[in-house]
């Protein structure tokens, strides 16, 4: 469980076992089933991920933002080996344990506002979304759910319906369920300049009082930073007048920090950045449990409750290994310094992508909070968006054994979600390889 954490290039990559490897994979996974970077990672710890050659690369992605407190954490792993030695399953709805309680009782803690909270555990983000719906149905006795443009909410049948981009979520895989209502989304880099949070607001509102209604609304689900749809912080003013307008029309407001939340911007939710807003209920999953498949709602204890008993569940939500790696990290985030990591990574990348944006105008805009933190790359002098150099990009980073992601509606963001034990040393040189890379495809 330590590996030292260097960046270490033994071959190119992929190189040759990786090859040997990725040759077996394509025989029997399914090809719907795709990689990103066809590298096979034997073992990680920290911020490095080594893979089968012996290469160590820098990890900027946490694997979309799960091992934030990073990779093979001991707390985290102590305890899910003393977890799965003594129980690994019951199921909660048959016969219950304590490290599911216990992982209610830290994430009812830490979710925002003083009212009484309640939560519920599910295995993926996706799933959290769902019950999500579920509850803030039965709670509204309404039907209609509203999201927003560039939102990526899962990949089952229902969250399919909520995400923005047709494909590769949703095309051919129809038909998708209905209830389902788009509305317009903040994106500051992108609204008519000079747009306040307010207006947009108002834009969206008006959108859902005539396309749908507001008194037909059970819930509005929004990522109070955008993840997949390219870390779209939406103007100040823009959460907050939308949930007053929830709370005056008697709609549930649904913030998804599946990947916004849990230490992830230097809170425990993004949704605390902006005054004023109030979520009633919360999803999470990512960064919940270092990569345990865990995630949950929570939210306002009335809400929580209005699911009749049976309603809510699954064979596998909250395992007993699965909550006890949620303890682990959720008692770390109480007591350490992570906040204060996350906001002091978030410095460094913002102050180098800031200067890298001075050189290199095909850097359009550089957003995020804390250590979540992005580019959109578009054609100089324009805000078109410019998909192939961000592949390019992309490339060049792999090949140099830093994992960085992509995301965007229009494929042309660069996203930075490095776990936050990465050391200043590391995320330096990770950023000097993205420097290297635009000073070549610029
Ligand atoms: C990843 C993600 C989901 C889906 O989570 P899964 O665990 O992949 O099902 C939902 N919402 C947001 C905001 C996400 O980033």
């Amino acid at each position: 469980m330590s590996l030292e954490q260097k960046r270490i290039l033994l071959t190119p990559l992929p190189g040759p076992e990786s090859a040997k490897l990725q040759d077996r994979r394509v025989e029997v996974v399914s090809a719907g089933v795709g990689t990103m970077l066809p590298i096979f990672i034997t073992e990680a710890h920290g911020a490095i991920l080594k893979d089968a050659d012996g290469n160590q690369l820098i990890d900027m992605g946490s694997g979309i933002g799960v091992v934030t407190i990073g990779h093979t954490n001991p707390q985290l792993v102590e305890a899910v080996q003393n977890q799965v030695a003594k129980l690994t399953h019951t199921l909660f709805t048959v016969a219950p344990y304590e490290a599911y309680v216990r992982a209610a009782e830290l994430l009812t803690q830490a979710a925002p506002g003083s009212h009484k909270k309640k939560a519920a555990f599910f295995n993926s983000g996706a799933e959290a979304v769902e019950n999500a719906v579920k509850i803030a149905r039965k709670a509204t006795g309404r039907t209609e759910i509203a999201v927003f443009d560039h939102a990526y909410h899962g990949r089952t049948n229902l969250t399919m319906a909520m995400n923005f981009k047709a494909h590769p979520y949703g095309t051919g895989f129809g038909p998708l369920a209905g209830s389902v209502h788009h509305a317009p989304m903040s994106y500051p880099y992108r609204d008519p300049e000079g747009m306040s949070g307010e207006e947009a607001a108002t834009r969206a509102i008006n959108y859902l009082e005539k396309r749908v209604g507001a008194s037909q609304l059970a819930a509005v689900f929004i990522e109070p930073i955008q993840g997949e749809g390219g870390f779209i912080v939406p103007a100040p003013g823009f959460l907050a007048t939308l949930d007053s307008w929830c709370k005056a029309n008697g709609i549930v407001m649904v913030a998804d920090e599946v990947q916004s939340g849990m230490a992830r911007t230097g809170a425990w939710f993004a949704s605390s950045w902006e005054e004023g807003y109030d979520p009633d209920l919360l999803t999470v999953a990512k960064g919940i449990a270092g990569g345990m498949p865990l995630s949950g709602v929570v939210g306002r204890a009335e809400i929580m409750d209005a699911a009749h008993a049976g309603g809510l569940g699954g064979t596998f939500g909250g395992s007993p290994t699965a909550v006890a790696a949620g303890v682990a990290v959720m008692e770390q985030y109480a007591s350490g310094n992570w906040f204060a990591r996350a906001l002091e990574i978030g410095e460094i990348l913002k102050t180098r992508l800031n200067e890298l944006q001075m050189s290199y105008p095909i850097i359009g805009d550089v957003r995020g909070k804390g250590a979540m933190q992005a580019i959109e790359l578009v054609i100089p002098q324009t805000q078109t968006p410019n998909p192939d150099a961000t592949t390019e990009l992309m490339k060049h980073c792999h090949q140099n054994g830093v994992v960085i992601l992509n995301a965007g509606t229009y494929n042309n963001v660069i996203r930075f979600l490095p776990p936050l034990v990465i050391t200043d040393e590391l995320l330096h040189e990770a950023l000097d390889v993205l420097a290297a890379g635009l000073a070549k495809i610029s």
